[in-house]
Parts: C-alpha cells; structure tokens; sequence
C-alpha cells in the first residue's frame, strides 16, 4: 500500500478552527464483514483491532461529562465488536442520540440475526453504504452479492419502522464508484427513491453523498493507476469556500479503537492526532484526557485530502454540504 501523508502533507488547505462540539464519533475497530474497493479504513475479515471494555467507559464518561449529544458509531462493522450493544444501551439510558454506521450485509451474519431488532428497539438512526440502486455497481465495488443482502437487510429494516416510523431515521449513503465527485445529491436522492421504491418497495428517510477521499486503500489505487495528482487537482480545483463553515470537523471530534483523538475519521486514517496544549501519550490526545475540557476554537490539523470535503457541494458523514 502506497503512503498518503507525504503526498499531501505539503498542504495549501485553509485554517479551520473547531465550532461547538455536538458530535462524538467513535470507532470500534477495523473489523469488518466486506472488504470494499473504496474503503478508507481498510477494514476487512482479517484485521483484529476493536475497541475494549475499558476504552468504551471512557466514552461513556465522556458523554456523562457532555458536552455532546450525538455519538456517531462507526468501524469497519463496529456491530462485529462484542462491546457495541452495551455501548448503544448506555449511551440512550444517557439521553444521547446513537448513530450507527452499518453496511448492511451484517445484520444477515450467523450470529447478528437480532441485531436489526435491537437498532430499532433502541431507536438507533442507521447511516447505511448503497453505492448505487443497481447491482452491478454495489457488486462491483463491495464485492459479489452484496447487493442482493442489501437489499434484503432494507427490507427488514423497513418491516421495523425503519424509513418511516418517528425515530426510526434511515440513511443511505452513497460514494462515487472512481475518482470523480458526487453528482447533485438532491437529483440523485429522487432517483434512488424511485429505483428503491419501485423494485423493491424500499423506503429511506434520505440519501448521503460523499467524496472518495484519496488516503488508505482508495489513495493507494490510484496512486497505482497514476490517477492520483489528477484526483487532487480535481478536488482542488472544485473548493467551495462557503463549504468551510459546515465541514464536520468543526463540530465533531473523532476517537480511535484505542481511544486517542483526532480531527475526523479521515485524519485518524492518516495517523494525524488532534492537537490541544499539554499532550501526553507520545504527542497524541486521549479521551481520558479530554473529559470536561471545551476545544472550541482549537485548531484542526488540515492537509490537502481536506478538499475532497469542500470540493463542488461539500462531504461529510451527514452528506453533502451545500445541499
Ligand atoms: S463495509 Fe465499510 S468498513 Fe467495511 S470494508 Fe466496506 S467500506 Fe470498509
Ligand atoms: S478531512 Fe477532516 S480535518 Fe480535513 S476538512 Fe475534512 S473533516 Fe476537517
């Protein structure tokens, strides 16, 4: 796998400064069922990072402590780690909204049969991957199958109150299959509905899309493929300066399996820590250390993979910005 850091530490990315904090994402490791294309976490069946009991009290100390209201629970499939059911009951018995970043193909694994009853009994919002309405390209990108699982997870979804009971929030998500940017996300939500609805009878609260961002596996390929620079240049050259106001750092922060902090998902892939006065563990921020303490207006650590998240109408974990 090719480096990422070097290629874009050299960054021309405008300072932002963090807003109010609402949101605490965390990952519960890189294990995953999938082993998508596109993955910027490289997870997969092989990787054995997940987050302990003992780092999962320190987020629920967190969220006792506030001040956020949303813990936003993502992985690889975080569903895989044997601590996420404690964690969502937790977190809810503390008032705290749960999202759940989930791909689908895990509430059919042997074992994770209930795991869609418990989502809904707990009133989780699910954030779930569909790369596209048609098979081919969700195949093409997640692997043989996958689809058809996905598909089939919906439906049982919906047969819960997913997409369209109060409280039930279901989100997809969608990411283009190459280097390009997203299409309009308004015009694509409309076709995804009809596609969804008419096929299958589907139904979604919204659609998200997101920007490929060029780090971990997706970088690498197109380092390998030369498409690289050319990547950039195109994020580059679609900055929205509107689009830094919204950026999810400025009112996210994002937690490691082992429990240090980072900017967003995306710097914690690229192994660059948040930066706050008195660092201890080697330079990189613990949550343990953060309990209590008010970050607004630190400064984020921008590189230039940053302008895959204000390029043309924006990305972020809640979709595009300017839509
Ligand atoms: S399902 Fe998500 S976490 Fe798992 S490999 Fe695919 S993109 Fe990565
Ligand atoms: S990549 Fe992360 S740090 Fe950079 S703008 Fe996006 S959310 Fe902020």
């Amino acid at each position: 796998m090719h480096a990422i850091l070097p290629l874009i530490q050299k960054s021309t990315f405008p300072a932002v400064r963090r807003g109010t904090l609402t949101t605490l994402q965390v990952n519960l490791g890189y294990k995953c069922n999938q082993a998508c294309l596109h993955c910027h976490v490289n997870a997969g069946p092989a990787r054995t990072e997940l987050m302990s009991s003992e780092t999962v009290e320190v987020v629920l100390d967190y969220l006792r402590a506030g001040p956020v209201s949303t813990l936003d629970i993502t992985g690889g499939a975080p569903e895989l780690n044997p601590n996420f059911r404690a964690l969502v009951a937790r977190s809810r018995a503390l008032g705290v909204k749960v999202i759940d970043r989930c791909n689908l193909t895990v509430l059919e694994e042997p074992g994770y049969e209930d795991l869609a009853e418990f989502l809904a009994l707990h009133a989780v919002e699910i954030v779930a991957s569909l790369p596209c309405y048609l098979e081919e390209n969700v195949d093409r990108q997640r692997g043989a199958g996958v689809f058809g699982t996905s598909i089939r997870a919906l439906k049982r979804l919906n047969a819960l109150g997913y997409g369209s009971a109060p409280g039930l929030r279901l989100s997809l998500v969608y990411n283009p299959q190459g280097p390009s940017l997203p299409p309009p996300q308004a015009a694509l939500e409309g076709d995804y509905r009809k596609h969804l609805s008419e096929r299958f009878g589907i139904e979604f609260d919204q659609l998200l899309t997101l920007a490929n961002m060029p780090i971990q596996r997706f970088g690498s390929t197109l380092v390998s493929k030369g498409q690289f620079d050319g990547y950039m240049d195109l994020l580059r050259g679609a900055h929205r300066a509107s689009n830094l106001e919204s950026v999810m750092c400025r009112n996210l922060i994002s937690v490691d399996w082992e429990g240090y902090v980072y900017d967003c998902d995306f710097n914690q892939m690229l192994g660059l820590p948040l930066k706050v006065r008195q660092r201890k563990n080697g330079g990189r921020s613990h949550l343990s250390d953060l309990i209590g303490r008010d970050l607004t207006g630190s400064a984020v650590q921008v590189r230039d993979h940053c302008y895959g998240c204000t390029a043309g109408q924006g990305s972020s974990c809640g979709g595009a910005l300017a839509a």
